[in-house]
């Protein structure tokens, strides 16, 4: 029986802690001398531990502490073993400090303060919520989904106080769309985000330049100097709010290709609707389909309000028509070798 004990403890793996007891149970928590019958995901099992030292203060972390008085035995829901759900199972102490002052519960290398679940299985469902639906994960670990949440939040806590936040040098600007639902007064939020690591690291109200000003009033000197580029999509107010800083007069505008694509794509958009809508709209028939000029009919002057591009697309699809009056008429024929940018002379 000792030896299963040591081999368990291995396994559960919480330092100063062993394992003195174990068993299995239904999920009502009555105990199974046998298993025959029981399937799987019927039973849970229920892992007893023990301090081998001292307890140690949770506020401050000095060890060797005198204990104030014992808890009663609680359970904390660990990661799966063997595909069974696993409890851990302790009596906490209350330990008098003697740097701090009150009594506190002593410091758990399995769990935090109050939580109801062992680090490592918030670690888990932290990791398996950002990459699957709140549901799956919940169905898949038998708990509920604020659990789950909740898991994850605290895991997310505890990794923002751990980690060392990276410079930020390539500044992602967005702006999203809340919704028509919703109580909120401003219908968008600008989203700062670390492009690097992907992650958000600023978000309010608004889509102008005054909200992105007021992240910029959140940096220091040497952190915007460390910035290298903004990327954004063509919105002038976060463009004014990054020229407007003159510490951050180094920083480069970047538009992703989509945005790029985009207003190329509304251009050509644009382009023909002004060659086939507004310039040939005399040539239109009453039924709306367009008809080509007769013969002689003089080329009219491109307007005003329309740019050489536009020019151009109208002079080629005049001298197309007039090619076309041309062959109909006999008075040219079509070149035998039709290429395109063939230097075949098409009329005699
Ligand atoms: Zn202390």
């Amino acid at each position: 029986m000792r030896q299963r004990n040591v081999k368990l403890t291995q396994l559960v793996g919480f330092d100063g802690w062993k394992v003195t007891r174990s068993w299995f149970e239904t999920l009502a928590g009555v105990r199974l001398l046998r298993l025959d019958g029981v399937p799987r995901h019927r039973r849970q099992l229920v892992v007893v531990l023990e301090r081998q030292c001292a307890p140690r203060c949770a506020r401050c972390g000095r060890a060797r502490q005198k204990v104030y008085e014992y808890l009663k035995p609680r359970r904390w829901l660990d990661l799966p073993a063997f595909g069974v759900k696993a409890f851990v199972q302790a009596v906490t102490a209350r330990v008098e400090c003697t740097h701090c002052v009150g009594a506190c519960v002593e410091y758990l290398p399995f769990a935090d303060r109050g939580a109801r679940k062992t680090r490592r299985l918030e670690q888990q469902l932290a990791v398996e919520a950002s990459g699957a639906p709140v549901s799956h994960v919940a169905a898949q670990y038998g708990i509920s989904w604020g659990a789950v949440q909740r898991a994850e939040h605290a895991a997310l806590l505890r990794w923002e106080a751990t980690r060392t936040q990276p410079p930020l040098r390539f500044v992602g600007l967005d702006e999203k769309y809340l919704g028509r639902r919703g109580k909120w007064k401003d219908r968008f939020v600008t989203i700062v985000s670390d492009l690097e690591t992907g992650e958000p690291r600023w978000f309010d109200f608004g889509r102008g330049e005054a909200t992105v000003k007021r992240w910029l009033e959140t940096l220091s000197d040497p952190e915007k100097s460390r910035i290298v580029l903004a990327a954004m999509d063509m919105h002038d107010p976060f463009r004014a709010a990054i020229k407007g800083d003159e510490k951050l007069a180094h920083v480069a505008i970047v538009h992703d290709p989509f945005h790029v694509m985009k207003r190329a794509n509304e251009a050509v958009d644009e382009l023909r609707r002004q060659v086939f809508f507004r310039l040939f709209v005399e040539d239109r028939g009453e039924s709306g389909t367009a008809a080509v000029p007769s013969y002689g009919q003089p080329l009219r002057a491109c307007p005003q309000d329309l740019d050489n591009r536009c020019a151009v697309a109208h002079t080629a699809h005049r001298l197309y028509c007039y090619y076309w009056i041309e062959v109909s008429e006999g008075r040219a024929k079509l070149p035998s070798d039709a290429r395109l940018g063939s230097n075949h002379r098409t009329t005699e």
